[in-house]
């Protein structure tokens, strides 16, 4: 697969305004921040695929890019914002947990994690959800070239540690756009989601 094709579909505000459920759906989460845009242009090779939003609590888009026909990537909303009303948080999990639950095409989830603040409450709701619902996951830890080897490591391990209980289904990799550690790794995972 040639991710550097990757190119801009649609955006929908929620889940039932998403295209039809055909093909096969990859998508990216993480908290606000995680560095989930960059890995998208990283991947992709464009400067800005995935615009890198940094306005809290605006209207947040799922948006679908098409690698080739019937394969997307889908970028999901950003969580975690301190600022956004509760009701508001809310109604975001609750999206984001329908859309693991009952999305068919959903083959496989990416979530990323700063390596420095791992396993979130919400990241690890996400990666139950979608273990629950039959979708393997990848974690990235991102933003990797931000600790020394070492630490990086020893976080690794600490978060391989914490989800052994998935092994097999939850994948854990280092990440960094700016050094371009991991992208062979997302690349082959994303290359056997969709060959399957
Ligand atoms: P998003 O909110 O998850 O889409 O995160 P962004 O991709 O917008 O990144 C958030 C911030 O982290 C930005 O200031 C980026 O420049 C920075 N960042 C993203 N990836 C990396 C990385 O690999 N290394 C470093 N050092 N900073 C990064």
């Amino acid at each position: 697969w040639n991710y550097h094709v990757t190119h801009f579909v649609t955006s929908a505000p929620d889940i039932r305004h998403l295209p039809a459920d055909t093909g096969l759906e990859v998508a990216f989460a993480g908290r606000s921040n995680a560095g989930k845009s960059s890995a998208l242009n990283t991947l992709t090779n464009q400067k800005s695929l995935a615009r890198t939003s940094k306005t809290p609590g605006r209207t947040q888009l799922i948006n679908l890019f098409q690698v080739a026909e019937g394969y997307r990537l889908v970028d999901l909303p950003g969580y975690g914002y301190a600022e956004v009303p509760e009701e508001m948080k809310l109604k975001w999990q609750k999206a984001l947990a329908e859309y693991l639950q009952m999305r068919e095409c959903l083959k496989g989830l990416v979530v990323l994690m700063d390596i420095r603040h791992p396993l979130k409450d919400l990241d690890q709701q996400m990666i139950q959800w979608a273990v629950q619902s039959g979708i393997e996951v990848l974690v990235l830890l991102t933003k990797a070239d931000k600790l020394a080897s070492g630490a990086r490591k020893a976080q690794l391990n600490a978060v391989r540690e914490a989800t052994k209980e998935f092994v097999g289904e939850v994948r854990v990799e280092m990440f960094s756009s700016l050094k371009k550690i991991g992208v062979d790794k997302l690349r082959d995972q994303l290359d056997s989601w969709f060959s399957a």
